[in-house]
């Protein structure tokens, strides 16, 4: 079995007793480089106090790691592999679904409509952007032809499982304050899939691992609302983000 296979093999495992688990596979080096000190920050989640610049050498490593991931066939398909994007000391990490058409050609996350939405929004809610981290559950762009387009495509439970080792490697970095599930896919790899955004969004919650975490809509949903609707929809986006705790999320010093 080739090393990739086993680690997707593991992870549905670990799957199978309950979504939200420990990542069996989780590098040892990224847990004992949090265990050295910690403090606890004001949602009660318990922070690294490693310093940012060690944090964001560990991030580039693990992201550099990421550009090689052959474990899903979806690398087959994106052009590149999307890590995620920010402070490494940001106490708000947002997480969408998987990159766009746009974003898989730059290499980016949430660059493309979407992410300009979800700018727009989060500046109306008092968030700077640049303040937070940004990423996807599944790092690859999953698509279908459409004529000269490429239709997106929703990934499923076995590629989010198995980039799920890339997520988790992200949140025990930053280890943020609040992790902001942008859709469905987000949500429910957090939050099991029984979950609906629909019926609790813009509550704090906590996942099985007792991080806190508040669901909305992905900004791409507002989009493609009809026209009618779509202002109503993309306030409602507004009215979560602004249910942020404590409003303005800042980088914490290293
Ligand atoms: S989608 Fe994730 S698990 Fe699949 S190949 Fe890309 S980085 Fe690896």
């Amino acid at each position: 079995m080739k090393a990739h296979e086993a680690s997707t093999s593991a992870t549905s495992r670990a799957a199978a007793r309950g979504v939200g688990r420990v990542i069996p596979h989780a590098p040892k080096s990224s847990s004992a480089f949090h265990d050295r000190r910690s403090r606890t920050g004001a949602l009660g989640i318990t922070r690294p106090t490693s310093s940012a610049a060690e944090r964001t050498a560990e991030l580039a490593r693990v992201r550099a790691k990421a550009k090689r991931c052959q474990a899903c066939p979806l690398y087959k398909l994106g052009t590149q592999t999307v890590f995620g994007e920010g402070p490494v000391d940001a106490r708000l990490l947002l997480i969408g679904e998987q990159p766009g058409d746009k974003e898989d050609l730059a290499g980016h996350p949430f660059i493309g409509p979407a992410g300009h939405l979800l700018d727009r929004a989060l500046a109306e809610a008092g968030i700077d952007r640049t303040e937070v981290y940004v990423t996807n559950a599944v790092k690859h762009f999953k698509w279908k032809p459409a004529g000269k387009r490429r239709l997106h495509q929703k990934p499923n439970s076995r590629e989010i499982l198995a980039c799920r080792i890339w997520l988790e490697q992200e949140l025990d970095l930053v280890r943020p304050e609040l992790l902001v599930a942008l859709g469905a896919t987000a949500a429910q790899a957090l939050m099991g899939r029984a979950f609906r955004v629909t019926t609790s969004r813009g509550q704090v919650l906590k996942d099985s691992q007792g991080r806190p975490v508040l669901a909305t809509v992905h900004p791409s949903s507002v989009l493609r609302a009809p026209p009618d609707q779509r202002e109503e929809q993309y306030q409602a986006l507004v009215a979560d983000l602004k249910k942020i705790p404590h409003g303005k999320p800042k980088p914490r010093k290293g």
